[in-house]
């Protein structure tokens, strides 16, 4: 079965979810290498210089999924050498994984906590929320229904608008 990756994107948008540049519009044998133990870690790290990943996951998973998600992985995405230059996918979620990725620029000291946690939130959501198809088959993970409880975050409305006029500091 091929990896099923699903991602955020602005409700007036058509997927994949990202943002678009208001402006202008991815054994058998051992082998012995050094690998301390800090960096393997650092692999899956959830803990940023800014943000938890994982304090902000737990707290979510209780206040809006009742616990529901169990056994998920959540990390910060791989450091790239150059921002991105017209949209950028800040999280992804792999259900068969169960892990959720969250793009290592939004580690950032002027990002709000509750936009983080609206990208986290958002993530999570597909996890509870089945897919559904169009009458050509197509899959649409962004429907109404989806919609409808995204909604139910405390800050959406504000993280939208925040995500909107703040985008391009994430760009190039
Ligand atoms: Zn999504």
């Amino acid at each position: 079965m091929p990896k099923r990756q699903t991602r955020r994107k602005s409700p007036s948008r058509p997927q994949p979810r990202v943002a678009a540049d208001p402006r202008g519009r991815a054994r058998k044998h051992h082998l012995a290498t050094v690998r301390a133990p800090f960096q393997r870690q650092f692999e899956f790290a959830s803990e940023g210089r800014w943000f938890d990943l994982r304090a902000i996951f737990d707290r979510l998973n209780a206040r809006y999924f009742r616990n529901r998600l169990r056994n998920y992985t959540i990390a910060w995405g791989r450091r790239r050498r150059e921002k991105p230059r017209n949209a950028i996918v800040f999280a992804s979620i792999q259900e068969e994984d169960r892990m959720i990725r969250v793009h290592p620029l939004l580690d950032r000291q002027f990002v709000p906590q509750w936009y983080l946690e609206y990208i986290v939130f958002h993530e999570m959501l597909h996890a509870v929320v089945p897919d559904r198809h169009d009458p050509a088959g197509r899959r649409i993970v962004h429907h109404e229904g989806y919609r409808k409880r995204e909604r139910h975050y405390r800050h959406y409305r504000r993280s939208i608008e925040w995500e909107q006029e703040n985008l391009g500091r994430f760009l190039r």
